[in-house]
């Protein structure tokens, strides 16, 4: 993408986000009026980390450290605009380890473990981030995949997947789609639920952008930019 078009569309979020955030302001007093407490908060959630690293792409870029320093950028963009926030992980450390328990059984601990932090926490909104990979290394793109299990999470999946293509990545053609049954916290959580795959890491050139911490960036101001349009009711 032309570099100019591409700040450009990074300017135009970045006023969509300041827009929802006052829209936001707004509806919250009312919302707190109605009932106190309501507020929600996003629960940010870096995919894999520690023994489990996740997808590796072609050049050994690793899915679980691109994860994390994308999710410790929206926490830090959604913090400035006032979002509530809590992290499932903060450091490259996999939730509840023990070197004694077999690779299947730290995965459990771990999955568990995130699910409870969404548990403990009231009102919650879950955006998981993610790294894709496929077999064959033409297929790339970020694609967002919704929990059934809310009404919101489709709504949420499907302005974060706007902003991704629009802000990241215009080639992207991708649609917002429903999660697997198979994927774990789609299935168990019923709050608003999203896992956000980033890219593909089978891709080459996808790779070489997921490796360059300045992607990381503009993928946090996209994810970042949808919530708060999610959160203001956009
Ligand atoms: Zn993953």
């Amino acid at each position: 993408m032309d570099k100019e078009l591409g700040k450009r569309l990074l300017c135009g979020l970045l006023l969509i986000a300041v827009i929802s955030l006052l829209v936001c302001r707004g509806g919250r007093a009312v919302r707190t009026l109605a009932s106190a407490g309501a507020e929600r908060t996003l629960v940010i959630d870096a995919g894999h980390g520690g023994f489990d690293g996740g997808a590796i792409g072609a050049t050994g870029t690793t899915e679980q450290d691109i994860n994390l320093s994308i999710a410790q950028r929206v926490q830090s963009l959604a913090g400035f605009f006032g979002v509530r926030t809590v992290m499932t992980r903060e450091s490259g450390d996999a939730l509840g380890y023990n070197e004694g328990k077999s690779v299947r059984d730290n995965k459990i601990t771990d999955i568990k473990a995130r699910e409870q932090i969404v548990r403990d926490t009231p009102n919650p909104v879950f955006i998981s981030i993610h790294l894709n990979k496929f077999g064959d290394p033409q297929y790339h793109g970020a694609q967002v995949f919704y929990s059934p299990n809310h009404a919101g999470s489709r709504a949420l999946a499907e302005l974060l997947q706007n902003d991704l293509i629009a802000g990241a990545d215009p080639d992207n053609h991708r649609q917002a789609k429903q999660a697997e049954s198979t994927i774990y916290l789609m299935k168990k959580l019923d709050c608003p639920a999203v896992i956000v795959e980033c890219g593909f890491l089978s891709n080459p050139a996808e790779e070489a952008r997921l490796a360059d911490a300045e992607y990381h960036k503009k993928l946090a101001v996209c994810i970042t930019s949808g919530y708060l349009q999610y959160e203001s009711g956009v």
